[in-house]
């Protein structure tokens, strides 16, 4: 390789400017020639501070320097100019001794020692490396700056992973966590299982979730929800999340789509559909979709399903008596003691006015009773917001394989009348099962 070579000033990876800071005017000739080869423009120095003054008015793309100069020496040139541009490359030249002595001292990762003699043929090739090199991570930072502008200009939240690990959090994102700053939110170590859930589980792995979902053969909704940990008990944002994975990295990214108004008028027009608005308990139209579901299940799996139907004694007395209000508000208090007794499996669905129909899988006749008795005595022994003595009277009935919801239904109201008929407050099994003929109570 001709080191002498004409300059190509328009040629592409020529870089314009180096710096040469040597006190020894033969050393400056000579690598003054060589550096020439390669930049447009050379400056040259004859100590540490004049080359600082030109580091700071030329923004060289490469510094080329004695270890030893008087005044500022090459190593406190590098340290200082480093804190300008961290990108130059610096090459350092001294004797070996003097390059043993800088070995464990200057650390900076764009500083090269170069003990002499050295050969120029093998040290301009590195020259040229490192320039090339501070292009690219200079280019790169730009490039990561622009990506975080226009991630903090998005108004979605947003956020990248790399390896595993988040890298950046936009400012939507920030926002919504109650942050000003990815510092701030570094700075109190908090993570964004502190924030999102999912499914009602902290979300323990953001980087994965993201993963996940890029991955998902499926392409199915991703819901998150946000809980600020300071105010556990706000409403939570609900957000739909999608990822992204950035061209040519291994980085994903994260966005979020706040949907909670949506997800909210959902969850509304769900509820208005199933529950019952006086008492919160299910609805007749939800109750003949559950009772189809068990049914089917019980079939399926040979399990038992049980079913308990229940009236309010002498309702139209309360009415009378305390008026409507106080009524209305004996049926609220009665689903919320009832659904407190339930397992989650059973279910709590108002049948008509005061009469509600509790459905119990994987119960048998008489856990049915024994349930219906429970819940009997705690109604009995319950004081209702201004209406003494209130009791229910109970009927229990058994699935039996291959009938549909109507007969078996119609057991237990059977069952309630001779509850009813008995004296009220009581507890009576269908009749006609052969295997458990009369009443427990
Ligand atoms: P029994 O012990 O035989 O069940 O007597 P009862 O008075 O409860 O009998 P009945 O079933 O004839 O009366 C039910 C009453 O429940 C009639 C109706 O006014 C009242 N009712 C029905 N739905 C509601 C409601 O939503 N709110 C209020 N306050 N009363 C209701
Ligand atoms: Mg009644
Ligand atoms: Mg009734």
């Amino acid at each position: 390789m001709d080191i002498t070579d004409p300059v190509d000033h328009n040629a592409p990876g020529r870089h314009h400017c180096a710096l040469l800071a040597d006190p020894d005017a033969v050393g400056r000739a000579v690598w003054g020639r060589l550096l020439r080869a390669r930049f447009p423009l050379v400056l040259e120095a004859e100590n540490g501070a004049e080359a600082l003054a030109l580091f700071g008015r030329h923004k060289p793309d490469l510094v080329m320097a004695k270890i030893q100069m008087p005044g500022l020496d090459g190593a406190s040139l590098a340290l200082t100019a480093a804190g300008t541009d961290p990108h130059v490359p610096f090459f350092l030249l001294g004797t070996s001794r003097q390059v043993t002595q800088l070995v464990s001292s200057v650390f900076l990762p764009t500083v090269r020692l170069v003990p002499t003699p050295v050969d120029p043929e093998r040290l301009m090739p590195l020259v040229e490396d490192a320039v090339r090199v501070a292009a690219l991570r200079r280019s790169a930072g730009e490039s990561e700056r622009l990506v975080r502008f226009f991630l903090d200009a998005s108004p979605h939240p947003q956020a990248i992973f790399s390896r595993g690990r988040m890298e950046y959090v936009n400012r939507g994102l920030l926002r919504c966590m109650g942050l000003t700053s990815f510092h701030e939110f570094q700075a109190m170590g908090l993570g964004l299982s502190d924030f999102f859930r999912v499914e009602d589980a902290p979300l323990a792995d953001p980087a994965r979730f993201a993963r996940d979902i890029l991955d998902d053969p499926l392409d199915r909704e991703h819901i998150v929800s946000l809980v600020h940990p300071r105010h556990p008990g706000r409403p939570a944002h609900v957000f739909q999340a999608a990822a992204a994975r950035l061209p040519g990295t291994d980085r994903i990214m994260l966005t979020l789509t706040d949907i909670t108004e949506l997800e909210y008028e959902k969850r509304d027009l769900i509820d208005l559909a199933t529950v019952d608005p006086l008492t919160r308990a299910f609805n007749r139209r939800k109750l003949s979709e559950i009772l189809a579901d068990e049914i089917s299940r019980a079939r399926r799996y040979g399990t038992p399903l049980s079913v308990i139907l229940f009236d309010i004694d002498h309702f139209k007395r309360v009415n009378d008596t305390y008026g409507h209000d106080a009524g209305d508000a004996v049926l609220v208090e009665m689903a919320r003691l009832v659904m407190g007794l339930l397992r989650e499996n059973d279910r709590l669905a108002r049948w008509g006015g005061e009469e509600f129909l509790v459905v119990a899988p994987g119960v048998g006749l008489e856990g049915a009773a024994e349930l219906a008795e429970r819940l009997r005595a705690a109604v009995a022994a319950t004081e209702f917001p201004g209406v003494p003595g209130v009791t229910a009277s109970f009927g229990a009935a058994q699935y039996r394989p291959g009938e549909p919801p109507e007969p078996l239904v119609k057991r237990a109201d059977a069952a309630l009348y001779r509850a009813k008929e008995g004296g009220r407050n009581r507890v009576e099994k269908e009749a006609d099962d052969p295997a458990a003929p009369g009443g427990i109570n």
